[in-house]
């Protein structure tokens, strides 16, 4: 493969705290030269892109999405989940264990693994279960699956209900220091809900699911967490009352790390009314006022990172009445571009929304995953490459997600993904973006 230099960008790598505008030269997967204003690259011979008007980052990575395989490969494939991943820009993503088998195991997690290697588009890093099977009765062999590489613990889709259990894990990531990834719900304050618990619900006459139903799992882990000193990440926040529970431990010294999902920052639960099913997730899409809350969070860190919780479905599943539809939204390939929202309306500034797509999340794995989430020189060679201001339509048609469950089909988002490199290689690319070879193979 010949050298790709990437010229006249505007370079964002948060986790070198560089915001300029310069040139990177990429050879043999690697970041080989960083060059800054109108300097030029130290050889002749490559392809180019030129990205006048773009931003170069770090290919973004997501620590929170279903791939769904093995046991569920009608709703998504690793190989086609990861290629709506490189079409969002995302070069690394965590996938959950709540496949079946669920990778609660060595074997399974070494399935997912090898099928990542040869027919994955990114990088895959398995998540282990939390407990056997994920019933929430006897632990998983962390041990054996910390050996096997994930990156994390979880029983995402169901929490770790109970306490002495979720205790023992977190005494668990603390010896072996990974962090477990918290579904927080008390499902007996949840069971039969179908959306966030208010006046929408009342008037849809749909069960609702209370805010306290999240609140009263993060008290607790985050008390758990204190006492054990072991690390809790807390998935997919969604309530006002959480990012203050999270904020008051953090200030405490608590070792916690939180995430929240492009849907929860961006809709409200009145998209329920709007768009059925398509807006059917858990947690559920919560009120505005939940929206200022995650946003402040995200502003002042108490929020680290964002992750899609992409949850591919069938069309066929959604297209069931509200009550029987599965909950989820496929999020790779509109996360990017509805995040991009809340920059142009002065939400949140570009910067640290990169961040949080980047060098964040890459100090969560970085004990396992050294040199992601940078554009340093010598660095592996994932760069995502967008235009702040394309405008664009979601048409779920050209999803390469089997999931087109999404309630943003149709709607018109600014922001887009242009190039995705993983390794040093292009693995996706807008037809508006050309590659020209220069030099002796021009
Ligand atoms: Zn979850």
């Amino acid at each position: 493969m010949k050298p790709l230099l990437i010229k006249n960008g505007r370079i964002i790598d948060p986790g070198q705290k560089l915001d300029e505008p310069g040139s990177l030269l990429i050879d043999g997967g690697k970041i080989v030269w960083v060059g800054w204003g109108k300097e030029s690259p130290p050889q002749t011979d490559y392809d180019v892109i030129d990205a006048k008007g773009l931003i170069v980052c770090p290919g973004f990575i997501d620590l929170h999405c279903h791939l769904r395989q093995p046991g569920f490969e009608e709703k998504e494939t690793i190989a086609t989940g990861t290629r709506a991943a490189a079409r969002g820009g995302f070069t690394t993503v965590g996938c959950m264990p709540n496949t079946e088998p669920p990778l609660d195991n060595k074997k399974t997690v070494e399935l997912v693994k090898a099928t990542a290697a040869a027919e994955g588009t990114v990088r895959v890093l398995p998540i282990g279960c939390i407990s056997r099977r994920r019933k929430g009765q006897e632990l998983a062999d962390m041990g054996e699956l910390a050996a096997a590489g994930v990156i994390a613990f979880s029983d995402d889709g169901e929490p770790v209900k109970n306490s002495p259990l979720m205790r023992q894990a977190l005494e668990y990531s603390r010896s072996c220091k990974l962090p477990v990834i918290d579904h927080c719900e008390d499902t007996d304050l949840s069971r039969g809900g179908q959306m966030n618990e208010g006046e929408t619900s009342a008037g849809l006459g749909l069960r609702g699911i209370p805010n306290a139903a999240e609140d009263i799992i993060v008290a607790r882990d985050l008390l758990l967490s204190k006492l054990t000193g072991g690390w809790i990440h807390i998935a997919h926040t969604t309530t006002g009352g959480a990012v203050e529970l999270i904020r008051r431990a953090k200030e405490k010294g608590v070792r916690v790390t939180a995430e929240a999902t492009p849907h929860h920052l961006t809709l409200t639960e009145k998209m329920v009314k709007s768009h059925g099913t398509g807006a059917k997730v858990n947690p559920p899409l919560r009120t505005e006022r939940d929206i200022k809350a995650l946003i402040k969070g995200l502003n002042d860190n108490t929020i680290d990172i964002i992750a899609t919780d992409h949850a591919p479905h069938t069309e066929a599943e959604k297209h069931q009445p509200f009550e029987l539809a599965p909950f989820g939204i496929s999020g790779f390939e509109t996360a990017f571009a509805s995040l991009m929202g809340l920059v142009h309306r002065g939400d949140v500034n570009l910067f640290n929304l990169i961040a949080k797509l980047t060098a964040e999340p890459a100090k969560i794995i970085g004990r396992s995953y050294g040199g992601l989430g940078t554009l340093a020189t010598g660095s592996t060679a994932d760069v995502t490459i967008f235009d702040p201001d394309r405008e664009w339509t979601v048409d779920t048609s050209k999803f390469a997600s089997k999931g087109k469950n999404t309630p943003l089909a149709g709607e018109k988002l600014k922001g887009k993904v242009m190039v995705t490199i993983y390794g040093g290689k292009i693995v996706y690319k807008d037809e508006g973006i050309k590659v020209k070879g220069v030099g002796k193979g021009g």
